[in-house]
């Protein structure tokens, strides 16, 4: 049997990351952590608990309030969200207000620094897929493995707007691509762990790739790393 990695994928918002990071988990039958559900789930309770978001005190305070973990639905044998004890999956992905929110959220120092701890814990014995915007330059400098996805934006909002309307969700290609774009620009000009691109990470621009082509490629490169004993 080959020795576990860490599998840390990055990238912008809707590249199909968390596709590709299932996809990953289940063929090598590693842990998968959707770091963005995390960032979304937290944004989810300030906005419940009208907590203003634009207060980086009034958030920092409200931290040891929120526990969020991920559970397993038997018969999808899909992961969901919990946030303090509720499921949340589907509405951190829904709620206009936790899309537009997030990255506001995220950008500040103490909310990350929560959360990454705890990401960090998730990955103690390795055997784990991570996807995120700074799983390869942050919470995993060390993973054997990172990945960074890109596709054009067009694509991406075509793709998540189709996510969406299978919600039955009602918005527009224009609104859905508006808040990629707002949300991309936030992500790579923070000042704490923007996103970017890890030296040592190997990029997949996967606009005309299949995610069946995808899984294959990185497959090769999991296996190519086997081959170099770690
Ligand atoms: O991946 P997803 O689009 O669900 O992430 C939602 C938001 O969470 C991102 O736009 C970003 O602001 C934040 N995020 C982050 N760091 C991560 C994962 C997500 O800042 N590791």
């Amino acid at each position: 049997m080959s020795a576990p990695i860490i599998i840390a994928i990055d990238g912008y918002s809707s590249c199909g990351k968390s596709t590709l990071a299932k996809q990953l988990a289940k063929v090598l039958n590693y842990k998968y952590v959707d770091t963005g559900a995390m960032y979304r789930a937290l944004t989810l309770y300030l906005l419940k608990n009208q907590i203003d978001i634009h207060h980086p005190e009034m958030v920092a305070q409200a931290l040891p309030n929120i526990q969020i973990s991920f559970g397993l639905d038997e018969t999808t044998q899909e992961q969901f969200t919990i946030l303090n004890g509720e499921n949340v999956e589907n509405e951190i992905r829904i709620n206009p207000r936790v899309a537009s929110g997030v990255s506001v959220v995220s950008a500040q120092s103490e909310v990350r620094k929560f959360l990454v701890k705890q990401q960090q814990a998730f990955g103690l014995f390795k055997s784990i897929v991570m996807d995120g915007r700074d799983i390869g330059t942050v919470v995993f400098p060390q993973a054997e493995l990172k990945l960074f996805i890109t596709a054009e934006p067009n694509i991406r909002a075509q793709r998540r707007l189709d996510e969406l309307q299978e919600k039955a969700q009602t918005t527009t290609f224009e609104e859905v691509l508006a808040n990629l774009q707002k949300r991309d620009l936030m992500d790579t000009t923070r000042a704490d762990s923007p996103l970017l691109k890890a030296v040592d990470a190997i990029e997949i621009d996967n606009s005309y790739l299949s995610r069946d082509e995808q899984l294959n490629h990185v497959l090769q490169l999991v296996k190519g790393l086997n081959g170099n004993a770690h």
